[in-house]
């Protein structure tokens, strides 16, 4: 088959991993390699990007930022439909390395793979608009690529969120450098392999580094914006680097999301659905239910409820009928084992037990649930990232909102209720980017998603995302004859 820079396509070794510097594959005499959270072993070899690299892939970006900036959107969306086809072939392929990358069972790592696509979605092109016309005056904005994007990503959906910002970016007209986290490094320089064939050199490139390659892309002067994905206190440090050359940041940062659950509710109905939002993903979602507010009236009931569905879910190594994995790495590991650790010794009831090991051999953590913790313990207070979750009672809505926006951070939260204009009341005043009524917390690529307070700045997804890989360029023209010949 030959792709849109005329070379042939090739088949891929999905054991196989480089860096992509300028259309071609990158080693480095540096290697490390991620750990199967499975079973603590390590995968496959991955080489370390230096500063060299960094510098070569922004040379790189730079010059083909010149051309494919003033390709047509049109041409562009042409060339993103191509890609996502190709990667769609390989669905089996990428499953498997998120799921041993990332500790993910193999239906939810199937679905990241084949999901991940919907990144690469298509939208309008963006339009000369004309804010005013008079006899004197044509007043328009219009809106132009922003150069060369660093894109720094977490461990907890590699795959996905590289996407999200893959596609808006390129589709904008920008280029992009994508760096994974260090956890998982694999999907993604496999994805920007594949896509290597259907883009000029430098238009798409990846780079696997260790600690020192966020900050030196953060530092790095011919990078235009920085767009983050992590946690809060990482986010700070970004946007402290990027403010020396005073770039654009997007940081979509960590939450401490509540989901409230109203006294109309059949519980039945509904704990399964609010199980799945806190505890989806072994509770590695940055939007996750990390904090269940239930009314008194039906607390024991609900408790009991969401316990059994927890209780009954398979926890282990991941494979097909695994519905709880292991966390992702060994440090989220200790951090979650901290928050069972700091619950036990202050005496909270754990309405289920759970269980976390030493990690020696895999980091899976049997999940836990806390009976009505004080608002001030730790376990509500922080995020715990991790398969353990406070439920506490409430009792009026004053109360209630008050309690829900006492945090630093404002990602997510949903409200569970067969009043939805109590839903909405409720929903309204949360401090938080996104607000779901009766489901539990799935983001949606057509949908704009960003933070309130520490959760972020900026935000992505949907067409309003679109608008932050562009600048905004107004143009006004005065209608007058400034010709030879005439007498101005
Ligand atoms: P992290 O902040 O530890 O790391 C994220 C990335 O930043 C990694 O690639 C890492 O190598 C890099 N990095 C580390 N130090 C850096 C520095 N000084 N400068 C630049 N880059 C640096 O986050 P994590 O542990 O990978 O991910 C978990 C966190 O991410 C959680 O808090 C979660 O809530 C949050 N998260 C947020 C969203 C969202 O959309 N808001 C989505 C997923 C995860």
């Amino acid at each position: 088959m030959t792709t849109t820079n005329g070379t042939t396509a090739k088949t891929w070794d999905f054991t196989h991993f480089t860096n992509s510097v300028a259309g071609v594959p990158r080693g480095s005499p540096d290697i490390h390699h991620g750990i199967n959270p499975s079973d603590g072993k390590p995968l496959w070899d991955v080489p370390i990007a230096s500063a060299n690299d960094l510098d070569d892939a922004v040379k790189a970006a730079q010059k083909a930022f010149k051309t494919w900036s003033k390709t047509t959107w049109a041409e562009r969306q042409a060339i993103l439909i191509k890609i996502s086809e190709e990667y769609g072939k390989y669905g089996e392929e990428m499953g498997n390395i998120v799921r041993l990358e990332g500790g993910k069972p193999t239906p939810f790592a199937n679905g990241e793979a084949v999901n991940s696509a919907q990144g690469l979605k298509y939208y309008a092109p963006f339009e000369e608009e004309v804010i005013e016309e008079d006899a004197d005056i044509r007043l328009t904005m219009r809106h132009v690529p922003k150069g060369v994007i660093g894109a720094i990503l977490p461990w907890n959906f590699p795959l996905a969120i590289a996407m999200n910002k893959v596609g808006p970016a390129l589709l904008t007209g920008n280029c992009i450098i994508v760096k994974p986290s260090p956890f998982t490094p694999y999907s993604i320089l496999k994805f920007a392999e594949i896509a290597q064939q259907f883009l000029p050199p430098g238009v798409l490139q990846a780079l696997n580094g260790d600690n020192t390659m966020g900050p030196m892309m953060c530092e790095h002067p011919d990078i235009q914006v920085i767009t983050f994905t992590g946690s809060s206190a990482t986010g700070k440090k970004v946007m402290a680097t990027a403010a020396k050359t005073l770039k654009d940041v997007t940081l979509e940062l960590g939450g401490n999301s509540a989901s409230v659950i109203c006294p109309d509710v059949d519980v039945e109905k509904i704990a399964s659905q609010v199980a799945l939002g806190a505890f989806f993903n072994s509770g590695q979602l940055c939007v996750a239910a990390k904090r269940l507010y239930v009314h008194k009236d039906v607390y024991p009931e609900f408790l009991k409820a969401l316990t059994e569905v927890v209780k009954n879910w398979k926890t282990g190594p991941t494979s097909e009928d695994v519905m709880l994995g292991p966390v992702q790495n060994e440090m989220q590991h200790r951090i979650v084992k901290e928050f069972f650790e700091d619950c036990a010794s202050n005496n909270y009831d754990f309405a289920l037990p759970g269980k976390v090991g030493d990690g020696a051999d895999g980091f899976v953590i049997q999940p836990a649930i806390i009976d009505n913790p004080p608002d001030s313990a730790r376990i509500v207070r922080e995020e715990q990232f991790g398969p353990i979750v406070p439920v506490m009672i409430w009792e009026t809505e004053e109360d209630l909102i008050s309690r829900v926006n006492n945090t630093q951070t404002g990602l997510g939260g949903s409200v569970w209720s067969a009043d939805l204009e109590r839903a909405r009341r409720i929903g309204t005043q949360i401090e938080a980017g996104t607000i779901w009524i009766n489901s539990f917390e799935k983001p949606l690529p057509q949908a704009y998603f960003s933070g309130f307070k520490e959760s972020g700045i900026g935000g992505e997804g949907g067409r309003h995302g679109l608008y932050h890989y562009v600048n905004t360029q107004v143009i006004h023209q005065y209608k007058v004859d400034v010709g030879k010949s005439s007498k101005l």
